[in-house]
């Protein structure tokens, strides 16, 4: 039976590692199709960018509350796995709380840590499921949170409060069984444990057996709901728990707010105005100027799509989102990784689909529209928690509009013109600047 049940488990890990590396395999094929990049700064600098805004959840804690209660989820999330480490030994060698002896009396402190921040996770769980749903906090109810992000995000709250549950339960009845003769020779009296003794009275009156069924099925719900969850996580939002990480020290150093030139044309600019030669490299035949689709795009732009945690507060301080046009940066972000999904998932078989290599990023996923009401005010890149830079998408999509098939606004081409002849946006001559002053004060 023991034996039986290590060699279920042992399949069950597989299964999962399986299908986990498969996904790994196809996110970092889409990441791929994207352009070469190389980021700005020091070694220095990237690792402690990762470790303040990934690992320190720096920009999390401009709102205290949330904040704390978001590290309590993370950290929940990344201790409680030194205790799924000894659920997947015991699963595999077929022992029962195999970090006990070389813990020593230290092993109930850990447990109880780790209990008290399954109900810490809990209490939080239930805190986001009622901002969401009951409270409806406008920046989880905006138009591009249809069905599945919106599904999505509960189904993760409600699988975190499912499995801590479990997690305590699996303890409360563990907590019995070291004090039941009969069942005392395998549950070794470790404990006590805090949190989950508070439950222990609900079980007591049951038998020797029932809490033997109860300790089993926690857990095992417990670690094959991990297990599935890790699964799930591939294909959710809340990747963004493994590449916040690659995501901020990837990210550049360069001046926040910063545009970036392109080579090509400042290269002629230059040599128009006689800072450069024109005998140099010329531009590469049938380079193409900003992006069309993902492909155009860098590869650590759409890094940045996967990395979207779409917790909306770029569109929450995105001025054109709040003076109702109908640009959310979140929604370019969720758009950019749905394109690379599409466009990736039939590359990577080596079939290129007419219909999918047809779609475009700009255009079948976000319109002129969106890309058009853009102030480039950068916003959205102050706000994010994980240092996505939306605006760098939409510049890209919008100089592809302008500079490759000359679709600017009206407008937009006046103040060209008058850039390009004037050396100003405005329709009067250099020479004519000062003439204002003379109207102002006549005797100058
Ligand atoms: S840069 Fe553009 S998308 Fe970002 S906040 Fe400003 S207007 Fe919105
Ligand atoms: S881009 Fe950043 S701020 Fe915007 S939804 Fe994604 S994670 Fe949140």
């Amino acid at each position: 039976m023991q034996a039986a049940s290590q060699y279920v488990f042992a399949l069950v890990l597989l299964l999962a590692t399986y299908f986990i590396y498969k996904r790994a395999k196809q996110i970092i094929f889409n990441i791929r199709l994207g352009q070469s990049y190389v980021p700005e700064g020091s070694t220095a600098g990237r690792w402690k960018n990762m470790l303040l805004m990934a690992f320190g959840q720096k920009k999390m804690f401009q709102k205290p509350l949330i904040g704390l209660m978001h590290f309590i989820i993370y950290a929940g999330f990344i201790i409680i796995n030194i205790e799924v480490l000894e659920i997947v030994l015991d699963g595999l060698l077929g022992s029962h709380r195999i970090f006990a002896a070389p813990l020593g009396q230290f092993y109930p402190l850990v447990i109880n840590v780790f209990e008290g921040l399954a109900l810490g996770v809990i209490v939080v769980c239930v805190v986001f499921l009622i901002r969401r749903n009951i409270l409806k906090v406008k920046r989880f109810t905006s138009a591009e949170m249809t069905r599945w992000p919106r599904l999505d995000a509960n189904i993760i709250l409600f699988v975190e409060i499912a499995l801590m549950t479990a997690f305590l339960t699996m303890n409360a009845s563990d907590n019995l069984l070291q004090q039941r003769s009969e069942a005392s020779a395998h549950y070794l009296a470790v404990g006590p444990f805090w949190i989950s003794s508070m439950l222990s009275p609900l079980l007591d009156g049951l038998s020797t057996g029932a809490l033997l069924v109860i300790e089993r099925f926690g857990w095992w719900f417990h670690i094959v709901g991990i297990l599935a969850f890790a699964v799930y996580v591939t294909y959710s939002k809340h990747l963004h728990i493994f590449l916040s990480f690659p995501n901020t020290y990837f990210k550049s150093e360069e001046p926040v707010g910063r545009i970036a030139n392109m080579p090509d044309v400042t290269r002629e600019v230059n040599i128009m105005l006689g800072f450069a030669s024109d005998q140099g490299e010329a531009a590469p035949e049938g380079k193409k100027f900003g992006a069309k689709d993902v492909t155009d795009l860098s590869w650590k732009n759409l890094l940045d799509a996967y990395s979207c945690t779409e917790c909306g507060r770029c569109t929450a301080s995105c001025p054109a989102n709040l003076t109702g046009k109908k640009l959310s940066p979140r929604k370019i972000m969720m758009d950019t990784r749905d394109r690379a999904e599409e466009l990736g998932e039939y590359r990577m078989v080596g079939i290129k689909d007419p219909k999918i290599e047809a779609n475009t990023l700009l255009d079948q996923y976000i319109s002129r529209e969106e890309i058009l009401a853009c102030t480039t005010c950068n916003a959205c890149v102050e706000a994010c928690p994980v240092n996505i830079n939306p605006l760098d998408i939409i510049v890209q999509l919008r100089r592809f509009s302008v500079m490759e098939e000359s679709s600017a606004p009206g407008q937009w081409n006046a103040m060209f013109a008058n850039l390009e002849n004037n050396m100003a946006p405005w329709k009067f001559a250099p020479s004519d600047r000062a003439n204002w002053i003379e109207k102002v004060n006549p005797n100058t």
